[in-house]
């Protein structure tokens, strides 16, 4: 199978953009963008996004967790299924590509291959994920967990603000919690599940490239830290009878910046930092910071960790204040598909375009689905590398580009490009 030329890629660009302005109009809140799951807001995306899947001849259901599931269906039954999505719920204050994008570019393939009558030997099933962003329960990837049968039955007791808990919040989206944490998808018929997502990062830009090929998903840990010393007069007592918990905390938080400048492709941040008891005249006795280590090797990411905790011992002890170090998540690197990331790479340049190798520093549904089958990811160049903000930004150009390498990369494993 070859892409046909008749409609072009920046008509379908063209109405994706546009459909993400209209999802981008529904919000929880007048003056900014907030999508959290099973809102009125995410009500309204979802329907708007059924009437798009009816209307290119699919079937589309809410699954029990309020995932939309829609199929095209392949030329013979008992095909095999290739899935491809993302998720239509947001952060706080968000933009309109992170998530959306993804779905409606999946979508506008479909399009394209029904407006031609072209039935791939497989299916495909597009998934619009009802949470990823996990602003309403604090838990990441609620949407595809329950897709591939991984949330767990307690989570269903979690509660929002409001005190709503997550099985209420289901029944209320016309969902069925006991099925969300009782079903996941069958994998037995899967061929892999493709994902496009805007960059989130400044790679793309900065290298003036529209697509990227990603490699991984990088592995995280998140660690909580305390640091106790003594506070004490600003004024009496003298330097060297000192134990400052802020200088200790100051210390270790540059020892952070440069082990990662030190390794390649390694990034670590301390984001948080709370001195106690925080005023101009008193010597910091407490601070609590949090520190967050990633890279996409796992014995890389576990090696600086391990020598982070071991240098904030050192400093700890030559200063005098004690130390408490919290493991609060551990996540290992995800792989795509090296199979299918050689496919991306062959309709990327089929496309003419640079074939950029990028490893994803955000977490996707596709971490979930990796536990299913085999994952593969596009990144889109986002301006300036800018998301979770109102400023992101995509050119109609580069959702083009992302049309036509999902689509080609869909003929090419329809055509047995496809070795495996
Ligand atoms: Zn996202």
């Amino acid at each position: 199978m070859t892409p046909a030329s008749s409609t072009s890629y920046t008509d379908a660009a063209r109405l994706v953009l546009q459909r993400c302005d209209q999802l981008g109009s529904y919000s929880e809140e007048p003056d900014r963008r907030t999508r959290r799951y099973g809102t009125e807001a995410m009500r309204q995306t979802n329907e708007a996004v059924k009437g798009w899947m009816l209307a290119a001849g699919m079937q589309p259901r809410q699954d029990a967790i309020g995932n939309l599931v829609a199929r095209y269906e392949a030329a013979t039954p008992d095909a095999k299924t290739l899935v491809l999505g993302s998720h239509l719920d947001t952060v706080r204050d968000a933009g309109k590509y992170d998530g959306p994008l993804g779905v409606l570019v999946a979508l506008a393939c479909v399009e394209r291959l029904a407006a031609r009558g072209q039935r791939p030997p497989f299916a495909v099933e597009l998934v619009a994920f009802a949470d990823e962003e996990g602003l309403r329960f604090h838990t990441a990837y609620l949407g595809s967990s329950a897709f591939t049968g991984v949330l767990p039955h307690e989570a269903l007791d979690q509660t929002d603000e409001d005190g709503v808990t997550l099985r209420e919040a289901i029944r209320a989206f016309g969902g069925d919690p006991e099925a969300a944490v009782a079903s996941g998808r069958q994998r037995d018929d899967l061929l892999g599940y493709c994902e496009v997502h805007i960059e989130q990062g400044p790679l793309l830009d900065a290298n003036d490239l529209p697509i990227g090929v990603v490699d991984g998903i990088q592995g995280q840990t998140r660690a909580a830290l305390t640091i106790t010393g003594v506070a004490g007069h600003a004024g009496t007592v003298p330097m060297d009878l000192r134990h400052d918990a802020l200088s200790a905390a100051a210390e270790f938080v540059a020892a952070v910046e440069q082990r990662a400048r030190n390794t390649p492709n390694l990034v670590a941040t301390v984001g948080q930092m709370k001195v106690e008891p925080g005023a101009s005249n008193v010597i910091p006795g407490r601070v609590a910071l949090s520190l967050d280590v990633r890279h996409l090797d796992n014995p890389a990411r576990e090696a600086a960790v391990a020598d982070l905790r071991a240098q904030a011992e050192d400093i700890a002890q030559r200063r005098g204040v004690s130390l408490e170090w919290q493991l609060v998540s551990d996540q290992p690197s995800i792989e795509c598909s090296p199979r299918l990331t050689m496919l991306q790479g062959d309709v990327v340049a089929a496309a003419g375009h640079t074939v950029a190798i990028v490893s994803s520093g955000a977490g996707h549904d596709a971490v979930m689905m990796a536990a299913l089958t085999d994952i593969a990811m596009f990144f889109v160049r986002c301006k300036g590398g800018v998301s979770h903000s109102p400023a992101e930004s995509v050119a109609v150009e580069d959702v083009a580009v992302a049309v036509e390498v999902l689509e080609r990369f869909i003929l090419l494993l329809a055509s047995g490009g496809d070795a495996a």
